[in-house]
């Protein structure tokens, strides 16, 4: 059985043949979800987003494994990418 990071929507799509490349998107903190600092980049503007590392991916993706770490902590735009969502989809095309 395969554990999503996000919700969702076609169970026939697996995070697990995909390597997170949602993971490489920018993500916005919105809401307080409780996001180590240490993940977390502050613009200029003081905007909050998730940081990413040089090779494009999320700070807090588990790069052996390529699971999300703070998965009870993810941000609210991650919670709402749904696995086999439209959007899921058009990332999986474009970085597969
Ligand atoms: S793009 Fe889709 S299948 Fe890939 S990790 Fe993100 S939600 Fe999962
Ligand atoms: S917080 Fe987790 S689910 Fe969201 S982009 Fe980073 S690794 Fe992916």
């Amino acid at each position: 059985m395969s554990i999503s990071l996000h919700n969702v929507i076609d169970p026939s799509i697996s995070c697990f043949s995909c390597k997170a490349v949602c993971c490489k998107l920018e993500v916005m903190l919105i809401t307080d979800t409780g996001v180590p600092k240490e993940h977390i980049k502050i613009d200029a503007w003081g905007a909050e987003t998730m940081l990413r590392l040089d090779d494009g991916w999320c700070s807090a993706v588990d790069r052996s494994t390529m699971m999300c770490t703070i998965y009870e902590n993810r941000p609210w735009v991650c919670r709402e990418f749904a696995t086999g969502s439209q959007e899921c989809l058009d990332e999986r095309r474009e970085g597969l």
